[in-house]
């Protein structure tokens, strides 16, 4: 879908809670005080024949009372999905493009966008996967990251290429890493680097056993390597730094359209899920 299409399809507030009724209720609308299935439209939200009720577009959801109007929130989500792997998500930058009033309002709203990607990546590889467990350590003196961080990367490459990346402390089992991640029954190799040696060369050890020509390993080592460097400015939000690499390298063949009805959806889930 193109800027503009997007622009004209959402360029009222109405048109966007039309849409997230839509997407929230699914065709499937009950009315939860009657029990009707019937029901009117009411500037984007629906409203039942039965009984009268109001059904708010936002209720219940994930967006319930944002301090983000649902026009500006469909923009933000536009924009994640058309972005590229070297726009991360930082709370100056989604403030200051989306008009935002504060910082504690674009933090919220980076925090839900990183749930949302987690969620969307909540499964476990499956098919031939090698799981590499590495540590990372910075040749300059950053004050959170003084002993570098330990990594857990899985590639699954049998036709899917599908990453699942995140960091962990000492405290967690690598075992438990590998049972929370990847599917029993698959095949897996295990590759372990315990030295400091930089994850840049690691991450090439990883290519040649892949085959270095393979364009999942050019992606990974090119734009990794990019967020490494990105994460030594900000430090800030370290998680979301894995959380948005594993689901921008997961959805790298998927359409913009694609993208942003995804996290939408995770959007009209019930916010309690989200607790
Ligand atoms: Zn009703």
């Amino acid at each position: 879908m193109t800027e503009e299409d997007f622009k004209n399809r959402f360029s009222t507030d109405i048109e966007c809670r039309l849409y997230f009724s839509e997407v929230k209720w699914d065709g499937k609308f009950i009315c939860k005080n009657c029990g009707s299935n019937e029901r009117w439209e009411n500037r984007g939200n629906y409203r039942c024949k039965g009984c009268r009720t109001i059904h708010y577009a936002t209720a219940g959801t994930m967006l319930n009372q944002s301090n983000i109007n649902l026009k500006k929130w469909f923009e933000i989500i536009w924009y994640i999905a058309n972005s590229n792997w070297e726009e991360r998500l930082t709370a100056g930058k989604i403030k200051n493009k989306f008009n935002l009033g504060s910082n504690k309002t674009a933090i919220e709203l980076i925090n839900k966008i990183h749930k949302a990607m987690e969620n969307i990546e909540n499964y476990k590889l499956s098919g031939d996967i090698i799981a590499y467990f590495g540590y990372i350590k910075w040749t300059n003196t950053i004050p959170d990251f003084k002993n570098g961080f330990r990594i857990f990367l899985a590639l699954e490459y049998d036709g899917r290429q599908r990453i699942k990346l995140k960091n962990f402390s000492s405290l967690i089992k690598e075992d438990k890493l590998i049972n929370d991640n990847i599917d029993p029954g698959r095949n897996l190799s295990i590759i372990k680097y315990n030295d400091n040696s930089k994850f840049y060369y690691t991450l090439m050890g990883v290519g040649i056993l892949i085959g270095n020509k393979n364009e999942l390993l050019s992606i990974l080592i090119n734009n990794l390597g990019k967020y490494l460097k990105n994460l030594s400015k900000s430090l800030i939000d370290k998680k979301g730094l894995y959380t948005e690499f594993t689901f921008r390298y997961n959805h790298k063949d998927k359409d913009n359209f694609q993208i942003f009805s995804e996290l939408l959806s995770e959007f009209v889930k019930n916010q309690n899920l989200y607790n």
